[in-house]
């Protein structure tokens, strides 16, 4: 038997960040970027406006005030989009609207709202001060600031940034393209009724999902008989176009664990019992010239998903260029006892809630706990049992030591999906 530890450091000690491709900018949603990017240009590219208003110069309005108004003439009008330079003579004004390149000479800007809105000639009544309202060229970003970093991960407010600075193209690691492929006799494909003796095949639409979710790609083919020679030429049939192989099924100690029996063969494939609950037959290694990672997790769902997210999940991230963890641990309080295995890390299916200021404690002496987090145990805990691990918004994860969880007792959770408010 070997710790989690032990098997997850093996597993992120293979696994390498993929090799840079080129995308457009949009396409490049949810990669790491692998290039760093300097701005050839200043943002804003120009002073501007930050205001529908008048560009004026500050020194012809130091007498006006709230109550004391001053007049300008309105020498003309400035739109966005605008690309002739203009200049303001003293004692003058512009219109001018948000976004438009200042005019020479004037060094503020008074909204319309404190105007009269003239437009041969304003009556102002504001007081005014040099810089008012305008955006100053490269305020923002220096032309030459480097202004993202290798390792970046692009979402909508970087590919702004960056479409800002002139960039059309971008560096980046691509998205890891996994394939699913579950093994099992007893498996049926999914959208049809199970038969006696027959199961659906939940477990690849279930780890297609949760790859999806990571924000990789995942392809999931039909189910595999228990076959040695179909199950080989399956896996082999993708090596060339995947990053990363996920089996489920056949790696226990039964008779037809296929994966088991055609993979412990392949001298860079490991198999081992991991001290964790649910979860404990593990494999994995590396597969074909390319040396893509492959891991065959069990057949049970429960523990189908648990290896997803303790062992998968991190390596698919690095690979992906991103931190291996990406959402902290959540420390929550027991509303309940139960049990946990001795010698294995437990993986409970709970139901994380967090709960609002003066939320009774339960205690006879009536105190309000402060603000907190909550589990309680999400149905049936077999490791079989979807109908728990669906109700179920996280992990509980209850050491190796600890054999009994009692209420009140603080445990660490992994999020599987957004925390329940309590109503
Ligand atoms: P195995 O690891 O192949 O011995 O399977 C363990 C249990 O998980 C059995 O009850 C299987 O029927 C079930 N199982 C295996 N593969 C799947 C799958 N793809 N979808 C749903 N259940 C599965
Ligand atoms: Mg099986």
């Amino acid at each position: 038997m070997i710790t989690v530890e032990q098997h997850l450091s093996r597993i992120v000690g293979t696994v390498r960040r993929l090799p840079s491709i080129g995308l457009d900018l949009l396409d490049a949603q949810g990669c790491v970027l692998a290039q760093d990017v300097t701005s050839a240009v200043a943002l804003p590219g120009f002073r501007n406006s930050a205001m529908d208003g008048y560009a004026v110069r500050a020194a012809d309005l130091e007498a006006a005030s709230e109550v004391t108004s001053v007049t300008l003439p309105v020498a003309g009008e400035i739109a966005a989009g605008n690309t002739r330079s203009l200049s303001l003579a003293p004692g003058q004004s512009m219109r001018i609207m948000t976004g438009a390149p200042m005019p020479e000479g004037a060094d503020a800007v008074v909204p319309v709202e404190r105007t009269d809105g003239g437009l041969s000639s304003v009556t102002i009544l504001a007081p005014t001060s040099v810089g008012d309202y305008v955006r100053e060229a490269g305020a923002d970003v220096a032309a030459g600031d480097l202004v993202m970093r290798d390792g970046t991960r692009l979402e909508a407010r970087q590919i702004a940034l960056l479409a800002a600075v002139g960039t059309g193209g971008v560096t980046v690691t691509p998205k890891p393209r996994i394939v699913i492929i579950s093994t099992g006799d007893e498996l049926i494909e999914p959208g049809t009724l199970p038969g006696f003796g027959q199961v659906v095949d939940s477990n690849s639409v279930m780890l297609a999902a949760a790859v999806r979710a990571l924000d990789c790609v995942s392809l999931r083919v039909r189910c595999v008989r228990d076959d040695p020679g179909t199950f080989l030429a399956t896996v082999e049939s993708h090596l060339a176009h995947v990053d990363a192989v996920i089996t489920t099924g056949g790696v226990s100690m039964g008779a037809y664990d296929t994966v088991k029996e055609v993979l412990s063969q392949v001298a860079s494939m490991r198999f081992d019992k991991v001290a964790m609950q649910p979860g404990m037959p593990q494999g994995f290694g590396v597969l074909g010239e390319d040396e893509i990672p492959v891991f065959t997790l069990p057949g049970n769902p429960v523990s189908a998903l648990v290896s997803f997210e303790v062992f998968v999940a991190p390596a698919l991230r690095l690979m992906a260029g991103r931190p291996q963890q990406e959402t902290p641990l959540v420390t929550a309080v027991a509303a309940q006892d139960w049990v946990a295995p001795a010698g294995k890390v437990q993986y409970a299916r709970v139901v994380l809630t967090r709960n609002g200021a003066g939320h009774a404690s339960g205690h006879a002496d009536g105190d309000a706990l402060p603000p907190g987090y909550e589990v309680a145990i999400a149905g049936l805990q077999g490791s079989h049992a979807l109908g728990g691990l669906a109700g179920a918004n996280a992990l509980a994860v209850i050491p190796v030591e600890v054999t009994r969880v009692r209420a009140g007792d603080q445990v660490s959770c992994h999020l599987l999906g957004p925390i329940i408010e309590a109503s």
